[in-house]
């Protein structure tokens, strides 16, 4: 593995990891608002509101985070601004590179000390950031590093935002060598359940691709949200009319394993999961993905490969298989690559589109939730023995 040298962050704060506060959410910040929003804030500030496009332009045209970079406004309303519409949300604690500086690792440390964390992964022709939802989360997939720390809380709309931002101004910067410099991607599939904290991931995909100076102007179709399948919510996602791309967490084709894989099972089966999955493509017109992490002996056996593609056969769907991304303690394993290869074969044959996703940033424990979950091992805030995996 190479580190290679990252953009410089703060010093390393040991007692801000240690010293857990309350989890709370973050004050206001202008990503949280839209534009509209922003010029009522702006106003009830005593400041013109064309102070609030000033401020969005840097933000979302120029990817400026930090208000002292805003030379074109007085010093005075620069102070009053940056208190009330840009406070500092997320607190860069370590960065790490790998894969030739291609992907990129940062570990956030929000207001109340909550960790999160963020990936980069440069490509040759697109830059994907990978976001984080929740601190923590409540699914308790037990595979998954974060699913093991359980929710500390919901993230804000822009603490959400904010972790986009700066990847973009990362991407930007020309640091990700070989990649273009515009971030073109994001995917919901850092800590956390997206649809468990619905209206914010929801807002937050709207300042993703509002336009600028309102938002970044990503396109829908590249902003995947990744789902354990909470099927009420993924029902009220096809009612808002967006077409971001969904990626259902099945990793299982039968309801038997899927109950202990994704306990959310439990509550919402197999039939039912794949059923608003489909409504879901059948609304937007696009192929869901279906993610499926190969676990040796559990479940990749052929007759389970034959089951999923007799599910998914004749659907818009694809599968996305993720090579289990073994986690120190855990008693699982990835599959090996001969039975990874019959998995796929026999989901091909059943005429079912597959792939299987690369394994960016394992060297950097790229996975999300495996770095968050040794700060906190450090912290002492409850050993994590498990890892997840960050999607592409
Ligand atoms: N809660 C959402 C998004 C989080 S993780 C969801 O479950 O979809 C993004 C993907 O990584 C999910 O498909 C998740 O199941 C998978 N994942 C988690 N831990 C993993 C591991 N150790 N190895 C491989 N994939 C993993």
């Amino acid at each position: 593995m190479t580190i290679l040298p990252v953009i410089p962050i703060s010093p390393d704060q040991p007692d801000a990891v240690s010293t857990r506060r309350r989890p709370s959410m973050p004050p206001r910040h202008l990503a949280d608002l839209d534009l509209a929003g922003r010029k009522a804030a702006v106003a009830g500030l005593g400041e013109p509101a064309f102070r609030a496009k000033q401020l969005s332009t840097h933000y979302f045209g120029r990817l400026v985070r930090d208000a002292a970079e805003m030379t074109d406004l007085p010093s005075a309303t620069r102070d009053k601004l940056t208190t009330e519409l840009l406070p500092t949300l997320l607190t860069p604690i370590r960065e790490q590179a790998c894969d030739d500086g291609a992907t990129r690792k940062t570990l956030w440390r929000l207001h109340d000390g909550a960790l999160v964390e963020s990936v980069l992964m440069g490509y040759p022709d697109r830059i994907t950031a990978c976001v984080s939802s929740q601190a923590g989360c409540g699914m308790a997939c037990p595979f998954c590093a974060t699913g093991q720390q359980g929710l500390t809380r919901n993230l804000s709309v822009a603490e959400i935002v904010d972790q986009v931002v700066y990847l973009a101004g990362v991407a930007a910067s020309g640091a990700v060598t070989g990649s273009p410099p515009r971030l073109s991607r994001v995917v919901f599939m850092g800590m956390g359940e997206p649809l468990a904290n619905y209206p914010r991931v929801i807002e937050a995909v709207r300042r993703l691709i509002a336009p600028a100076p309102e938002g970044l102007g990503l396109s829908q179709r590249h902003i995947t949200v990744s789902t354990v399948g909470l099927v009420p919510a993924m029902r009220r996602l096809i009612a808002e009319q967006l077409s971001v791309t969904l990626a259902l967490s099945l990793h299982a084709p039968d309801d038997d394993l899927r109950d202990e894989l994704v306990p959310v099972n439990q509550r919402w089966k197999v039939a039912e999961v794949l059923d608003a999955a489909f409504d879901y493509a059948a609304q937007t017109g696009r192929r869901v993905s279906i993610e499926y992490a190969l676990i040796r002996d559990v479940n990749d056996q052929p007759w389970r490969a034959d089951l999923l593609g007799r599910l998914l056969h004749g659907k818009l769907a694809h599968v996305n298989l993720i090579p289990l991304n073994p986690t120190p303690g855990s008693k699982w394993d990835a599959s090996p690559k001969p039975v990874e290869r019959e998995f796929v074969r026999r989901l091909r044959e059943a005429g079912v589109a597959t792939t299987v996703r690369d394994t960016r940033g394992r060297e950097i424990d790229g996975a999300c939730g495996q770095l968050a979950a040794g700060e906190l091992t450090q912290a002492g805030a409850g050993a994590v023995a498990a890892d997840a995996e960050v999607a592409q």
